[in-house]
């Protein structure tokens, strides 16, 4: 990657968005922009735009981020092994861009029972109705509702 490419994106991103998917940072919980929408529609990486989780998966975990139960994809988010903070926790990157997105923890409800806990500073969401305009058709069958 250049150097001018690297400017010319973090260009595109908000001091906060930068924080959070560049340096690892993590947003006040309850103050995510994303946190309470429950619109049906794709949530795509703020940096990169891949399409990172579905509507369908998303819930209320009540931890103060936005939770969902899983990826939009086996290939779309990168776990990796955290042990910062004194703890052992496993963070989420975007699997195409490595912008960190949030942790992933054992005790969700799906079928899995995991809990992807992602900052809303990571994420842009991208309601049903544009989603195939925006060139994101191939996840319409993760949105319920209209
Ligand atoms: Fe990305």
């Amino acid at each position: 990657m250049t150097g001018s490419h690297d400017e010319e994106r973090r260009k595109a991103l908000t001091p906060e968005q930068h924080r959070v998917l560049r340096e690892g940072g993590t947003e006040a919980p309850g103050s995510g922009a994303l946190l309470h929408n429950k619109k049906p529609g794709t949530y795509k990486c703020a940096d990169c735009g891949a399409a990172l989780f579905a509507s369908d998966t998303k819930y209320d975990s009540g931890s103060g981020w936005p939770s969902f139960t899983a990826p939009a994809g086996a290939e779309a988010v990168e776990e990796i092994s955290d042990r910062t903070h004194g703890m052992v926790r496993t963070e989420v990157r975007c699997a195409k861009c490595e912008g960190h997105l949030g942790h992933v923890f054992p005790d969700g409800p799906g079928p899995e029972g995991q809990r992807y806990c992602i900052n809303s500073a990571s994420l842009r969401f991208v309601p049903k109705a544009e989603m195939v305009a925006q060139g994101y058709g191939d996840y319409l069958d993760q949105v319920e509702g209209i």
